[in-house]
């Protein structure tokens, strides 16, 4: 019985979970989000405002912020706050993908 072929694989192919997200509605409505004029001049306003990561801050230390976190994460939040200030951290990158990965 001849063996089954192996599927074709894409460069760049990602696993099923991954992939899952890549192409799902919601990952479509984040990078809108994200991508949106609105959203990156709050961010240069929140960035100018508060230029050091919030984290790195409380531990001591002074790092430049170079992204900006949801806190609480952005979905759990109803729209109307996602550009609050109150609702926003600067963040260092590294500080920023600890906090992601904790699923903060
Ligand atoms: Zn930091």
């Amino acid at each position: 019985m001849p063996s089954k072929p192996q599927p074709y694989r894409p460069p760049g192919y990602r696993p099923p979970s991954t992939a899952a997200y890549q192409s799902s509605p919601e990952r479509r409505a984040d990078m809108k989000f994200y991508n949106s004029a609105a959203w990156h001049a709050t961010r240069h306003a929140f960035l100018k405002r508060f230029p050091l990561c919030a984290t790195c801050e409380q531990e001591g230390r002074a790092t430049k912020a170079t992204e900006v976190h949801h806190h609480p994460k952005r979905k759990l939040l109803p729209p109307s706050e996602w550009h609050n200030f109150e609702r926003l951290q600067g963040q260092c990158k590294s500080c920023h993908s600890k906090a992601t990965r904790r699923g903060e």
